[in-house]
């Protein structure tokens, strides 16, 4: 290794290039038939077109009185009608009703409207009579009626495909009588820790050890991202306990993301020596900091991508961020999921090394449109990360940013 290589200044890969080649490799995930729980989150394949009209047959948008407009249509306060009471139908009433003129039939809200019935009367413009009911008040002919197809038609496009299955989109399915959606759903991730000196939190440690926080923060970041995500137990810093891990993760994951074991330790670096031997994954240092090394490539057949994530928390983070959150939407068929960007103004100033993109952590002001840098930037200051709430920006040409400079900010989610 030559003093370029030690000193991290050889070679830098940029920020833009590492993630092009990174979404260039991701391969989107198979569509699958899947119920509508497994659906949750997942990105449709194909498009979705109403089987039937929705709603499916004319019902009552209220409780109250089926009626023909017409025998209703000069009722008043001083002036009120009254009609015999034929029947009663509830929502769920398969029976078939038929209404004769000059009498009501009691309806309730999603009940099949009587045929020859025009109008509902909603029961608050009668005297909720049982026998005969009378009415005050005029309604129009389909008044309170939900006609047919009147959400959508048989054969209408409800979804396109490329869109994510949210509450509503699931509801709308279930809705329109499909238990299934053709779908590519929520990227499984498996998140694997490494360290000899890392403990369970909870647990008593002695000094050198330290509890490990990575995994819990980046599944969780990886669920907020669109991902399904899975911890494994901490691994210590063995060749083969690596290589076993990642072997038992294959098959649960669409991705794989390990933390720790990438930097220049050398025979301590334990993830990038065991992956080294299998030639798929590639180590480099990106022009970045925090996070400068990083790995990625795939593992297993027909080839499971990996990214090995530094273990300083705060370069994991923004690794993960910056790399691995892109890639959910890869892998669903639909584009990169970025993080938010803005312009914001420096309201204190910002360094950073030459030749390498910062990503400071910051708390932005929305209101105001500005960005504080927060104090503690080194890159296991996870307690300045949580008072953050952007990663400000300072290009690889900038080694001094004035307060006042306008700049780049990821808002951090
Ligand atoms: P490494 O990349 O393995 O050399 O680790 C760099 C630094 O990050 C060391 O101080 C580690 O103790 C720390 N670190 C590594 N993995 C974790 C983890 N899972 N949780 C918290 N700190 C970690
Ligand atoms: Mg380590």
């Amino acid at each position: 290794m030559t003093v370029a290589e030690r000193t991290g200044q050889s070679a830098l890969q940029s920020v833009d290039s590492y993630l092009s080649e990174i979404l260039a490799a991701i391969r989107p995930l198979p569509p699958r038939e899947l119920s509508l729980d497994e659906a949750a989150g997942g990105v449709l394949a194909q498009d979705v077109t109403a089987g039937w009209p929705l709603p499916p047959f004319d019902n009552s948008a209220m409780d109250g009185y089926a009626v023909l407009a017409a025998d209703v249509a000069g009722a008043t306060p001083e002036r009120p009608v009254t009609l015999p009471v034929r029947a009663e139908v509830a929502a769920g009433d398969t029976g078939r009703h038929e209404l004769a003129p000059g009498t009501a039939i009691k309806i309730m809200t999603g009940a099949l409207l009587p045929a020859g019935a025009d109008a509902v009367v909603p029961v608050e413009w009668t005297d909720d009579g049982t026998a005969r009911v009378t009415v005050t008040r005029a309604a129009e002919p389909g008044h309170a009626v939900r006609r047919a197809g009147g959400d959508a038609a048989a054969g209408d496009l409800l979804l396109t495909a490329g869109t994510r299955l949210g509450p509503v989109q699931l509801a709308l399915l279930a809705a329109a009588g499909h238990g299934t959606a053709t779908a590519r759903p929520r990227p499984r991730v498996t998140v694997i820790s490494t360290g000899n000196e890392l403990a369970e939190p909870g647990q008593p440690v002695t000094p050198g050890q330290i509890w490990e926080s990575n995994s819990r923060m980046l599944a969780a970041a990886a669920r907020e991202a669109g991902y399904l995500a899975r911890r494994h137990p901490i691994v210590p810093d063995r060749k083969e306990a690596v290589l076993e891990a990642i072997e038992g993760a294959l098959a649960g994951a669409d991705l794989l993301v390990t933390t720790g074991g990438v930097s220049m330790g050398g025979e301590h670096d334990v993830v990038k020596a065991a992956l080294h031997d299998l030639g798929t994954v590639s180590f480099r240092k990106v022009a970045m900091q925090p996070g400068m090394p990083q790995g990625f490539g795939v593992v297993g057949t027909p080839g499971t991508p990996i990214f090995t994530l530094p273990g300083n928390p705060v370069s994991a983070y923004v690794s993960f961020q910056l790399f691995v959150r892109p890639a959910a939407g890869v892998l669903q068929n639909i584009s990169p999921s970025r993080l938010a960007s803005r312009r914001a103004r420096l309201a204190g100033p910002a360094r950073s090394p030459r030749g390498r993109r910062s990503f400071l952590r910051g708390k932005l002001d929305p209101a105001a449109g500005t960005v504080t840098p927060v104090s503690g930037q080194a890159s296991h200051q996870l307690a300045s990360l949580a008072r953050a709430n952007a990663l400000i920006i300072v290009p690889e040409a900038a080694t001094e940013l004035p307060e006042g400079t306008d700049v780049d900010v990821l808002e951090l989610p």
